[in-house]
């Protein structure tokens, strides 16, 4: 069943770097929802992408808590926060986690929508001039997409809302100075106001939050009735053992046990994923 029970709500997302205008299109047309950010947030006291204040909760944890404090300060009973961790594991892929997280307290909601995207972006590299700072500036898409740099005795010195090319060179010559010619590290800038590709992994999740929450549960007609899971286990053509490959999505309630079992299109796994064939 669809239905709009968002219709007229106010949705504060608790962003202090424009995540609100990612959200604002999809919950208008979709749901007729107002997303807003609230006033005087801070969201950097949950911690920072460069580092100055560590991050101590899990991403979903630090979205459910960032999406409550927004709520308080709107004087809104409806939520919504988004959490990036950016990891590059082995040298030049960088793995992007995102997730987005909505609160209803009115309904005792709390519903998340993730994606693992690759990043488009380089990780961050040390440089010792100005001139090994350019083609790295260029190849990241500066200045649409921002760049922090870090230097200092221990690293500590952070520069970041390098808006032109001159505050960039001004801030990676005093930080070559503190650190007493190098290196300095230069990386991308991932809060949402200054990374456009997360820009559009948090609008597409946002789009996907909205459409998920016009779904409603077929047992007790909580909105945002959707996928939660996977299991896998799809049974090998050959031998007929269960493999890892993806047998069905199970579809959820935010409110109550009920779950719904879709069975993917293949009714049998290649002998090749089967570790008795296999192995
Ligand atoms: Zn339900
Ligand atoms: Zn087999």
């Amino acid at each position: 069943m669809i239905t709009q029970p968002y219709s007229g709500a106010l949705v504060a997302f608790a962003t202090m770097h424009g995540k609100e205008r990612l959200a604002r299109q999809p919950f208008l047309d979709i749901l007729g929802a107002d997303v807003v950010a609230p006033p005087d947030l801070d969201t950097d006291q949950f911690g920072t992408f460069s580092g100055e204040i560590a991050r101590t909760l899990s991403p979903r944890a630090a979205a459910r808590t960032k999406a409550r404090l927004g709520m308080q300060l709107s004087g809104t009973p409806y939520g919504l926060s988004s959490e990036g961790s950016f990891n590059s594991g082995l040298g030049f892929l960088v793995e992007h986690q995102e997730v987005l997280t909505f609160i209803d307290e009115t309904r005792g909601l709390d519903l998340v929508v993730g994606s693992i995207t690759p990043s488009p972006l380089p990780p961050g590299r040390s440089i010792t001039s100005m001139d090994e700072a350019l083609p790295y500036a260029t190849a990241v898409g500066y200045p649409e997409q921002g760049l922090l740099i870090r230097g200092g005795a221990a690293g500590e010195e952070v520069r970041k809302n390098l808006d032109t090319y001159d505050v960039l060179s001004d801030a990676l010559g005093e930080l070559l100075r503190l650190s007493g010619g190098g290196p300095v590290t230069i990386a991308p800038d991932y809060r949402a106001h200054r990374c456009p590709s997360r820009a559009e992994v948090i609008a597409t999740l946002a789009q996907t939050m909205a459409r998920r929450l016009t779904m409603t549960c077929p047992l007790c007609h909580a909105p945002g009735f959707g996928q939660v899971t996977i299991e896998r286990g799809l049974r090998c053509a050959d031998c007929g053992q269960p493999t890892h490959v993806i047998a069905a999505d199970i579809s959820g309630c935010g409110l109550c046990p009920h779950t719904v079992r879709i069975p993917r299109p293949a009714q049998h796994a290649s002998p090749r994923w089967c570790d008795f064939c296999n192995p």
